[in-house]
């Protein structure tokens, strides 16, 4: 095959059956779902998808890419493949055109350099997917899903822990992709919440909140906080906020969740 493989679209290729099939069968995937991939390569899990879902629907923005798999599951009619980058694509019209009245997971193994931008807009598109089953560089995994106090705990881990609940199910050497990527690989599963977890007065201001506790670890939650408001809500005012909510005005940022997080938002909503 005359495919030159791209390093800019991160493309490390699955070589063997053993963890597609993994992906797919620990997905959660049942027969009526449909499964939404995020970037086909040659599709050797798009075609674990199939065997399980109702409907495969994967986007791919290798336009390179798109004629081998058209050609390779033309006897599959229930495979879609659309040549896009995931980032342009509005995914909640895109759920609802091709997956109408059916429950969506999400399956892939992502391109390694936008994963933080994918899981932004899976989040963000407002699509209740029924599970997010995805292969991430092995830091990105356990940073995503670490407890809070944790020297991998950041504002992403907070940020995704408000989604839905991370875990990791299992690794994955660089041996079994073609070419191999320098690091090892993780796959997580999300399971969205069906209840926010906390509701914040004011949404806006808790991501703030949460953002501006981890903008530098080795200040006080107080210190950062005041940094990242610029000085809004004065030293006192946030003193104060962070002991009525943690019991603890010295506490560091990362040592709270988003209860914590919500909590002080919700006082300083107030101020
Ligand atoms: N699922 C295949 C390929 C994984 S490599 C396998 O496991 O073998 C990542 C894939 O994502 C590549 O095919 C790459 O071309 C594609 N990709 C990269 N950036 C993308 C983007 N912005 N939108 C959609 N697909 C993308």
């Amino acid at each position: 095959m005359s495919f030159v493989k791209k390093k800019k679209y991160g493309q490390n290729f699955l070589t063997s059956d053993k963890f597609p099939l993994r992906i797919a069968h620990e997905s959660g995937i049942e027969k009526e779902d449909g499964a939404l991939e995020i970037g086909a390569g040659f599709g050797i899990l798009t075609e674990k998808l199939a065997n399980v879902a109702k409907k495969v629907v994967s986007v791919e923005i290798d336009e390179e890419l798109l004629p081998i798999l058209n050609e390779k599951f033309a006897d599959r009619n229930n495979i879609q493949f659309i040549n896009s980058d995931i980032l342009k694509v509005d995914v909640k019209e895109l759920v609802n055109e091709h997956f109408p009245n059916m429950e969506v997971c999400v399956c892939a193994n992502l391109p390694y350099y936008i994963t933080t931008p994918i899981l932004e807009a899976l989040f963000e598109s407002g699509v209740k997917f029924k599970s997010i089953t995805v292969m991430v560089q092995k830091e990105v995994a356990d940073r995503i899903c670490s407890k809070a106090g944790s020297a991998e705990y950041s504002s992403f881990t907070a940020y995704v822990s408000y989604f839905g609940v991370a875990k990791k199910l299992f690794t994955v050497p660089p041996s079994a992709f073609s070419p191999p990527p320098k690091v090892t690989s993780a796959v997580i599963q999300i399971i969205p919440h069906k209840e926010p977890p906390v509701n914040p007065k004011d949404v806006k201001l808790f991501f703030k909140v949460l953002n501006g506790a981890f903008e530098n670890r080795r200040k006080t939650l107080v210190n950062s906080l005041f940094t990242a408001f610029s000085g809004k809500y004065s030293k006192e005012i946030l003193t104060e906020a962070v002991e009525t909510a943690t019991g603890n005005k010295d506490i560091r940022g990362e040592a709270l969740d988003i209860q914590g997080y919500s909590r002080i938002a919700d006082i300083l909503y107030e101020k």
